[in-house]
């Protein structure tokens, strides 16, 4: 085993174990939450690195660099490729035809294209809706700030509802940068307020997947109910 694989082994495996601890201290079964290993802007290496090292699912934020991946690692057929990041438009196809699930549908513009694209390449993607529950002018997502206006999301969650090529499994946030993961706490329970509104509103619909928490604040994230944490710097280093 490579230097590399073997560093990223041991931040791997500490994660899990930090993951399951935070999850015990819930009362939440380890099993229940997800770790997504983030390697955008690595290269390549580094992501072989982190799959024979176990990552089981890698979390991507462009579009092209995901899918050049995708395709050089084709071998490991095992691995989940999640796309996290903000899509634009015209990717909306790259990410219809090779990603497993993505993390951060931000639009019924969006929606509609993949659904058109999934619908030609004969697959479906389970998705989550991306929700920005910190009043954030440059963040993407629903706005989802103010709990009194939850109802006016509705109508257009029913409209992605109703895309057939479209899964939607639950939903993602990306809260507010700040210094400790205690900052990151109240988005977090707004977050879980928000799925348990959406679960009772679409009771025919699944909403049990959360998506938050990165490298910083992952463990208060499973604290308080994250099926999918997303941590990237604390397992395959600095991005270059
Ligand atoms: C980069 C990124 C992460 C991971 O961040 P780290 O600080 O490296 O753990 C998680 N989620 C999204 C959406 C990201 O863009």
């Amino acid at each position: 085993m490579s230097e590399l694989v073997k560093q990223i082994k041991e931040r791997y495996e500490s994660t899990l174990e930090k993951i399951a601890i935070s999850a015990k201290k819930a009362g939440r079964n380890p099993e229940s939450v997800k770790l997504v290993v983030v390697t955008k802007s690595q290269p390549v290496e580094v992501v072989q690195a982190a799959i024979e090292a176990g990552a089981k699912i890698l979390g991507e934020n462009y579009a092209e660099e995901g899918v050049t991946k995708i395709q050089s690692l084709s071998s490991f057929s095992a691995v989940e490729w999640h796309m996290i990041g903000h899509v634009q438009s015209r990717k909306a196809q790259l990410v219809a035809e090779h990603f497993n699930f993505l993390h951060s549908l931000d639009s019924i513009k969006l929606a509609k294209r993949l659904d058109r694209f999934c619908g030609e390449a004969k697959r479906k993607l389970p998705v989550l809706l991306e929700f920005n529950v910190g009043g954030e002018e440059s963040k993407g997502g629903w706005d989802a700030f103010d709990e009194t206006r939850w109802n006016e999301l509705i109508v257009e969650l029913n409209e992605i509802l109703t895309l057939p090529n479209l899964q939607v499994r639950g939903l993602m946030a990306m809260p507010p940068l700040g210094d400790d993961a205690e900052f990151s706490r109240p988005f977090f329970v707004k977050m879980k307020r928000l799925q348990e509104f959406l679960m009772k509103q679409f009771p025919q619909v699944d909403f049990s997947e959360l998506s938050m928490g990165t490298s910083l604040d992952y463990e208060v994230a499973v604290e308080e109910g994250a099926t999918f944490v997303r941590v990237g710097t604390a397992i395959v280093g600095e991005r270059k």
